[in-house]
């Protein structure tokens, strides 16, 4: 299944390239993102090639084995190397961690592999990026696309894990007209909601500024649970009342962070805080948000607020690191316990 860069040379000179798709980036998102993407790809037109690349090569390997089983006669191919995959294919998408790894597998792999190819070829070219990284590094990336003739979006998500899963995610998508009507059928492969936000980074400028507010929203929302159960109210009843009244929200509703209030839905709290949207990405977000707010003089103490409370959180415990971001409420409990300072004395008292 592994293929030489000769080999992948050879293709890119050979009419393959065109029915060809990369996937860079195989984690907890891609991984799924890629299977519906290339099942529905194989479904519609046996004859394409898939090629996956990933930093960690047992995950490409392993994804690269669950699909033959799944769909035996599939051609599918490792690449080594972002470049190598680039060679290989019209259309290539990333789902990376963020800008460091953006800014690697583009400025050390895809374009100069761009650079490389016969001016047709590069033009023909579509990336997509899928990553929540910061918008001023996407607009640079896609800028050095751009110039070298290819088409790029940003085509940051929304819906997580499960909405990966079933080809339900939202795409936000940032890049010219013409860009944004080529990754259309792509970005249809693997979700529901496909909302062309505007120009290069506009994509990314819609996720982050979502993604601030749930943040606050979800560090409230763990606040309001922990003050009204310490007032003695039933969980149950509190989650009821707020999803019935002015407070409701996505965070109270269906990410509640507190076990058994929820009666027909089972949030991450109900798996001890385990699978959802980790801290950590949650913590990674509000960065991005916070780098976007002061570059546009945009004042945001809520989303510096709730930003320091998921660092304080993560330098706490790990563990809470990588669990759910609804186990703030894990960390307010906590800190419920702990002595107090007393804001009018500045005297510590134990209660
Ligand atoms: P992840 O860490 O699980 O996956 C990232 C993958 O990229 C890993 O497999 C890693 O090995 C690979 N990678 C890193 N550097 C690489 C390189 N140089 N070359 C090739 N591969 C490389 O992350 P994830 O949870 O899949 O999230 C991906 C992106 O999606 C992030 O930007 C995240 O913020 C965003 N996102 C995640 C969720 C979620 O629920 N997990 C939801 C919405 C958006």
């Amino acid at each position: 299944m592994r293929v030489s860069l000769r080999c992948f040379n050879s293709v890119s000179r050979s009419g393959l390239r065109t029915k060809s798709t990369s996937f860079i980036g195989l984690g907890r998102m891609g991984h799924e993102m890629a299977y519906n993407l290339f099942s529905k790809q194989f479904a519609q037109a046996p004859e394409s090639q898939f090629v996956v690349c990933d930093a960690i090569p047992e995950s490409a390997q392993s994804f690269c084995t669950n699909f033959v089983n799944q769909y035996p006669g599939a051609k599918i191919q490792i690449a080594d190397t972002p470049e190598e995959a680039t060679l290989a294919s019209e259309t290539i998408i990333t789902m990376l961690p963020s800008s460091p790894q953006v800014l690697s597998v583009y400025n050390n792999g895809i374009i100069p592999a761009l650079r490389k190819l016969p001016t047709e070829l590069a033009k023909n070219t579509l990336l997509v990026d899928s990553t929540t990284l910061d918008v001023d590094v996407a607009r640079s990336v896609a800028k050095d696309v751009v110039e070298v003739g290819s088409q790029m979006v940003d085509a940051p998500v929304s819906g997580g894990v499960t909405g990966a899963k079933a080809a339900t995610l939202a795409f936000l998508v940032g890049g010219t007209e013409v860009a944004f009507k080529q990754s259309h059928p792509i970005l249809s492969f693997m979700g529901q909601r496909i909302i062309h936000c505007g120009p290069s980074g506009a994509g990314l400028g819609a996720k982050i500024c979502n993604n601030l507010i749930l943040g606050v929203q979800q560090a409230v929302v763990g606040e309001a649970m922990l003050l009204g159960t310490k007032l003695g109210l039933d969980p149950k009843v509190l989650t009821s009342v707020i999803s019935s009244s002015t407070g409701n929200c996505w965070s109270i509703s269906v990410n509640n962070p507190v076990p058994n209030a929820l009666s027909e839905k089972s949030p991450p709290c109900e798996r001890d805080y385990e699978g959802g949207f980790a801290t950590a990405l949650m913590l990674k977000d509000m960065g991005l948000a916070s780098n976007m707010a002061s570059l546009a003089g945009c004042p945001i103490p809520m989303g510096e607020a709730a930003e320091a409370l998921y660092a304080q959180m993560i330098q706490e415990s790990s563990e809470l690191g990588r669990k759910d971001f609804s186990s703030i409420y894990v960390q307010l409990e906590k800190q419920s316990k702990q002595p107090k300072q007393d804001l009018r004395s500045g005297e510590m008292r134990n209660e």
